[in-house]
């Protein structure tokens, strides 16, 4: 009985020290993690856009620079902001539609056309140019001096606030360039891992975007980042998305490829619609905006920081 006892012990320990080995080799090569901790956020200030429900001012910008002028004398600019106006309104329409799939009634005001005085404004920045270190100051850096002095000196956004009952304003700030300009691409600047110095969140959308027009996919991609959504098409390189890996973009490749901030166009044909908006907000996407409580398993997984609305419990 005795020798029973302990050849089970004997087998017990083999058992354990191999299981022991095999944790460490699968740690050594990163197949699991033990050192893995959770990233939470502790942003307390989310800037203008805070959180996607109740209501939503979009404020339209028909910002000109140095380089990239509008001039509503011309019948073909006056169209191209008459495009804006309602892209904005499929953009919204489909926000809306999508809310609804999560329980979430929100509504949005925006400018419906040039004789909106609190929604709808015009500027020069003379001598800007607006895409000047965007990367640098801008996407990464999250600053915007001239285009916030720009809203601070012409927006009343208290007003806007106030006159509309909004718990969020976005701006959107559209940009005259033309196609040939590459180098303009749509971009946001959002509070994410910290506050910023100016609550204003702004989406910048150009006319024409790597050759593309702008369509209603863009200005609701670009929109969904201000409140929390991260780009799920390209790892996190400079810090600013949730420190995304390149293993979660390849798993949203294959598996969340219908979702806005994968992609904007139609996941099937790879046409880029101006009349509608032929994608998703996914459970992943949701769960960034704060729509989806739960924790995606993805997010541990691979290592993704936790969304504004997950806070560590
Ligand atoms: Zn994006």
């Amino acid at each position: 009985m005795k020798k029973k006892i302990i050849s089970v012990a004997a087998l017990i320990a083999v058992f354990a020290v191999v299981a022991a080995v095999i944790i460490f080799e699968l740690d050594r090569y990163n197949v699991i993690d033990l050192d893995y901790v959770p990233k939470y956020l502790e942003v307390e200030d989310l800037g203008s856009a805070k959180q996607l429900d109740g209501r939503t001012a979009f404020v339209s910008v028909f910002l000109s620079d140095k380089y990239r002028k509008w001039d509503f004398s011309q019948e073909r600019d006056r169209k191209k902001r008459a495009e804006c106006f309602e892209y904005t309104r499929i953009a919204t329409d489909w926000l809306v539609s999508q809310g609804e799939k999560y329980g979430k009634q929100i509504e949005f005001c925006y400018a419906k056309n040039e004789n909106d005085d609190m929604l709808y404004y015009e500027g020069t920045l003379e001598d800007t140019d607006i895409y000047l270190n965007w990367a640098d100051e801008k996407a990464i850096g999250k600053r915007a001096p001239d285009e916030w002095e720009f809203i601070d000196n012409n927006i009343d956004f208290n007003m806007i606030g106030e006159k509309y009952g909004c718990d969020n304003i976005v701006y959107h700030i559209f940009i005259n360039n033309e196609p040939e300009n590459r180098e303009c691409t749509a971009f946001c600047l959002c509070a994410y891992e910290k506050a910023l110095e100016r609550p204003h969140e702004l989406c910048f959308l150009p006319m024409y975007y790597e050759g593309l027009s702008l369509t209603p996919a863009v200005i609701a991609h670009e929109t969904l980042h201000t409140f929390g959504a991260t780009d799920l098409y390209s790892w996190d390189s400079t810090g600013v998305t949730f420190g995304t890996t390149g293993s979660f973009v390849e798993y949203c490749r294959d598996h969340l490829n219908d979702d806005i901030m994968f992609a904007t166009m139609n996941p099937i044909t790879g046409d880029a619609p101006t009349d509608r908006i032929d994608r998703e907000i996914t459970y992943m996407t949701a769960y960034f905006i704060g729509w989806n409580r739960n924790t995606p398993f993805e997010i541990d997984h691979f290592k993704v920081v936790h969304s504004q609305f997950d806070k560590k419990k």
